[in-house]
C-alpha cells in the first residue's frame, strides 16, 4: 500500500470507526435511564394492618363499616338496588390515622388494594402523572373487587390559582376527574381519598358521583389517646408503673402518628438504659423529646384548655336552654379548626319558617362562648370570631332580608335596594348592631343564671373532652328551658365544638 492508499483508508474509517463508538455509548446510556412508561401498578399488601390497630376513630369506623360490608358481599346490597358511595374521602389533620384506615378498610374487606400517593404524581415527568392515574384505575377495575386509594390528594387536588403554569398538576388532576366519572356503573370498585384540608381542595373534586362522601378523622379525645396508646404498647413489655391513662391526659392535642412516635421512643429509651420493660420513666423522656420536636402551638396548655371547656360549655348550655331548637349532638374541645366546630345550618327561607324569637336563640346561643369566656374569666380570647361571623350574618339578614327589625318591621331594607335613603340605612346597621347586643346581653345573663350548669358541663369538658347528647341530658337533666321562642318549625343541627383555631 502507498503512503497515499493509507491516508485514503485513515480519512475513510476513521470517522466511521468515531462515529461507531459514540453509537456504541449512546445505546449503552439509553438503556440505562430508566423507561419513561409509569412502573407498572400492582396490588399493595395491607396484610400487616387490621381494624383493631385503628384505635380511637369509632365514629369514622363506623361510617366507613358499610363499604366493608359491601366490599365482602356486594351482591347482597345491589340485589336490592342499594347503591354505595363510589368516592370517599377521609380528611383530617395529618398523622391522625387516615392512611391507616384505608389500608384497614382494605384488609377487613378483603378487596384488592391500589394505591399511590398523589404528591408523586406532580413530580413526575410531563403526562406520567396522568398516565398512571389511568392505570391504576386499569389495574383496579380489571381485579375487582378493588379500592383505589390516593393519598395525599391535596397534592393534584388543591383549588386551581387563577390560570397559573401548572399544566402536569391540571392534566394529572383530570384526568382524576375522568377516572372518577368514567366508572359509574361499576359497583365492586371504589375509590378513597385522604386529604389533610378539606377547604383547599378543588370543588370539582367533591361534585356528586367523585368523593361525594366525606369522613372527617379527628385527632383523638382522652379515650381515644388511651386506646391508641394500648396499639402501639402492645408488643411492648411495660412496667407496672405505667399508667396509660395518666400518659393520655398529658398529651391533649397530640395525633395517631406523634403517639405511637412517644411510644417507640419510650422503647428506644430503655433498651438504651438495658431495661428489660419500658417504665413511665421512659415515657416522660420520650414524651419531652417529642414534644419539643413540635411547634408550641400544637400543645395545648391548661389554661387554654379551661378557657376551651368554658367557652364549649357555654355553647352547649345556652343550646340546652334554648330548648328543641338546635339539639346538640356533641361537645368537644378537642380537633381544633377543620370543619368540626359551632357547625349549625340556618335556617332558609324557602324550607322552614322561622321566627323573630328563634333567630334571636341561634344568635344566643352562638355568642354563649364568648359570653360564657367573659364571665369566668372576665376578658374574651380571639377565639370567637368565627361564632361572630355567624352572628353578623344572622342579625343581617334578620334585618336586611326577613324584616324584623322593630324599627323597621315587615320591611325589607335588602343591601342591594339601592333607593333607601341614607338614614334609613343607617337605621338598617343600627338594628343590626342592637339585636346582636340584645343577644349578648341575654347570654351573658342566661350564664349568669345557670352558673352552676356551666361549671359542672365546663367540669366535665376538661374531664373526658368529648361529650355526646345523651351524656349532655344527663348532665343538665334538671335545667329548665329558657326559650322564648313561642314554637319551633324545623330543627337546626348543632355540633358545639373547638370552633376555632
Ligand atoms: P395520616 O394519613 O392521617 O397522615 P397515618 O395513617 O399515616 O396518618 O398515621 C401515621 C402512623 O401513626 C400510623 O401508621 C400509626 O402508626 C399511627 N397512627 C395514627 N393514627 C392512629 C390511630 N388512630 N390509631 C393507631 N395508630 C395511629
Ligand atoms: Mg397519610
Ligand atoms: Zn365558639
Amino acid at each position: 500500500m502507498s503512503w497515499g492508499e493509507i491516508q485514503d483508508t485513515i480519512v475513510i474509517w476513521m470517522p466511521l470507526l468515531f462515529f461507531g463508538a459514540i453509537l456504541v455509548v449512546l445505546l449503552m446510556t439509553v438503556r440505562s435511564v430508566p423507561r419513561t412508561k409509569p412502573a407498572p401498578v400492582e396490588k399493595d399488601s395491607v396484610d400487616n394492618v387490621s381494624w383493631s390497630d385503628v384505635a380511637g376513630l369509632d365514629e369514622a369506623k363506623e361510617e366507613l363499616e358499610e363499604v366493608v360490608e359491601f366490599m365482602r358481599d356486594s351482591k347482597r346490597f345491589t340485589r336490592l338496588g342499594a347503591r354505595i358511595p363510589k368516592g370517599i374521602l377521609l380528611y383530617g389533620p395529618p398523622g391522625t390515622g387516615k392512611t391507616l384506615l384505608a389500608k384497614a378498610i382494605a384488609k377487613e374487606s378483603g378487596a384488592n388494594f391500589y394505591s399511590s400517593s398523589a404528591s408523586a404524581f406532580v413530580e413526575m415527568f410531563a403526562g406520567l402523572g396522568a398516565a398512571r392515574i389511568r392505570k391504576l384505575f386499569a389495574e383496579a377495575r380489571k381485579n375487582a373487587p378493588a379500592i383505589v386509594f390516593i393519598d395525599e390528594l391535596d397534592a393534584v387536588g388543591t383549588a386551581r390559582q387563577g390560570g397559573g403554569f401548572h399544566r402536569e398538576h391540571d392534566q394529572t388532576l383530570n384526568q382524576l376527574l375522568v377516572e372518577l366519572d368514567g366508572f359509574g356503573g361499576r359497583e365492586d370498585v371504589i375509590v378513597m381519598g385522604a386529604s389533610n384540608r378539606l377547604q383547599d381542595l378543588d370543588p370539582a373534586l367533591l361534585r356528586p358521583g367523585r368523593f361525594d362522601r366525606q369522613v372527617h378523622v379527628s385527632p383523638p379525645d382522652l379515650s381515644g389517646r388511651e386506646a391508641i396508646l394500648r396499639v402501639h404498647t402492645r408488643s411492648k413489655p411495660l412496667a407496672s408503673d405505667v399508667d396509660l391513662g395518666v400518659l393520655a391526659r398529658r398529651t391533649a392535642g397530640l395525633t395517631g402518628a406523634e403517639l405511637a412516635n412517644i411510644a417507640n421512643e419510650a422503647a428506644i429509651f430503655a433498651a438504651r438504659r438495658g431495661a428489660g420493660q419500658v417504665h413511665m420513666g421512659d415515657f416522660d423522656a420520650a414524651m419531652e423529646r417529642v414534644l419539643t420536636g413540635l411547634q408550641k402551638r400544637r400543645i395545648v396548655t391548661e389554661k387554654e384548655q379551661r378557657i376551651l371547656a368554658y367557652h364549649e360549655a357555654g355553647h352547649a348550655l345556652m343550646a340546652h336552654l334554648m330548648g328543641d331548637l338546635m339539639p346538640v349532638q356533641k361537645v368537644t374541645i378537642i380537633g381544633r379548626g377543620d370543619a368540626l366546630g359551632l357547625a349549625y345550618y340556618l335556617p332558609t327561607e324557602d324550607r322552614y319558617l322561622h321566627t323573630k324569637e328563634e333567630f334571636l336563640d341561634v344568635m344566643k346561643v352562638a355568642l354563649a362562648g364568648r359570653a360564657a369566656e367573659e364571665l369566668v374569666f372576665g376578658r374574651v380570647t380571639n377565639g370567637a370570631s368565627n361564632d361572630l361571623e355567624k352572628v353578623t350574618d344572622i342579625a343581617r339578614r334578620m334585618v336586611f332580608e326577613y324584616g324584623m327589625s322593630e324599627v323597621a318591621a315587615a320591611r325589607t331594607m335588602r343591601a342591594d335596594n339601592y333607593a333607601l335613603s341614607e338614614e334609613t340605612k343607617r337605621m338598617r346597621d343600627s338594628e343590626q348592631a342592637r339585636l346582636t347586643d340584645h343577644a349578648y346581653e341575654e347570654a351573658m345573663r342566661l350564664l349568669g343564671k345557670h352558673r352552676g350548669a356551666l361549671d359542672r358541663l365546663a367540669n366535665a369538658l376538661l374531664e373526658k373532652e368529648t361529650i355526646d347528647g345523651e351524656e349532655l341530658k344527663e348532665l343538665l337533666g334538671d335545667v329548665a328551658v329558657e326559650s322564648h321562642a313561642a314554637e319551633t318549625v324545623g330543627t337546626v343541627r348543632l355540633v358545639a365544638g373547638a370552633d376555632h383555631e
